[in-house]
C-alpha cells in the first residue's frame, strides 16, 4: 500500500515535470475520419444564384448572406463553422444544377484551429471571389442592359410609327369619303330642280 502511493507520487511528479515530445502534430497530419464525415463546406460563387436558400433553411442560422456589386448573384453565403452543426440541409437545399454550389462533402476534411476564442470567432468558410470575375460580371451585366434598352426602345419606335401610319390612313380615308359625299350632293340637286 505504502509502496504504491509512493510509486504514484513519483510517476505524477515525473509527468509534471519530465519535458514531453508530440509525437503527431494534429494540424498537418490527416486524421481519421469516419466514411460519413462531411467535411468543411465548399463555395462555388461562379455556380451560386444567390437564391439564400442554404442561409434561410439552416437551423442554427450559421450562414450569412454577404452582398456583392453585381446583380446575380447579389450576395454569397459565408459559414460560421463555429456554430455549424454539419447536418447538410445547406447542401440538399441548393438548386444549382447538376453541380451544388454550397457542399459539404468534397471539400476540405482538415478543420482544426488555434482553438482560442478569437480563432473560434473567425471561423469561417468564405468564399474567395477574384476581383477580375466581379468586373467582368459587371460588364456582362451593363452589356445586357444596354441591349435591353435599345431592343425596348426600337419597340417603342416601331409602335408609334404604326400608330402615326394607322392614324394618317383613317384621315386619308376619311377625306376621301368626304369627298366622294360632296360630290354626290349637287347630282342629288339637280334631279329636285327638274
Ligand atoms: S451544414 Fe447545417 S448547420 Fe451547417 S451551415 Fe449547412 S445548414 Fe447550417
Ligand atoms: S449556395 Fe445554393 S442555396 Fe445558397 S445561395 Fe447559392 S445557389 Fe442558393
Amino acid at each position: 500500500m505504502f509502496f504504491n502511493i509512493i510509486e504514484k507520487i513519483v510517476r505524477v511528479t515525473k509527468a509534471l515535470t519530465e519535458p514531453r515530445i508530440a509525437t503527431k502534430d494534429v494540424t498537418k497530419d490527416t486524421m481519421h475520419h469516419s466514411p460519413i464525415f462531411r467535411g468543411m463546406h465548399e463555395i462555388k460563387y461562379d455556380i451560386c444564384t444567390g437564391c439564400e436558400a442554404c442561409a434561410k433553411i439552416c437551423p442554427v442560422d450559421a450562414i450569412v448572406m454577404e452582398p456583392l456589386p453585381i446583380k446575380r448573384p447579389k450576395a454569397l453565403p459565408e459559414v460560421n463553422l463555429g456554430i455549424c452543426i454539419f447536418c447538410g440541409l445547406c447542401e440538399d437545399v441548393c438548386p444549382t444544377k447538376p453541380e451544388k454550389a454550397i457542399k459539404l462533402s468534397g471539400g476540405t476534411f482538415e478543420m482544426i484551429t488555434g482553438g482560442t476564442d478569437e480563432d473560434i470567432k473567425n471561423y469561417w468558410v468564405k468564399p474567395e471571389v477574384p476581383q477580375e470575375w466581379i468586373e467582368q460580371k459587371k460588364k456582362e451585366e451593363e452589356e445586357k442592359a444596354r441591349k435591353k434598352a435599345e431592343m425596348l426602345a426600337k419597340k417603342k419606335a416601331e409602335a408609334e410609327a404604326k400608330k402615326k401610319a394607322e392614324a394618317e390612313a383613317k384621315a386619308k380615308a376619311d377625306a376621301e369619303a368626304k369627298e366622294a359625299e360632296s360630290e354626290k350632293k349637287p347630282e342629288a340637286g339637280e334631279g329636285d330642280a327638274q
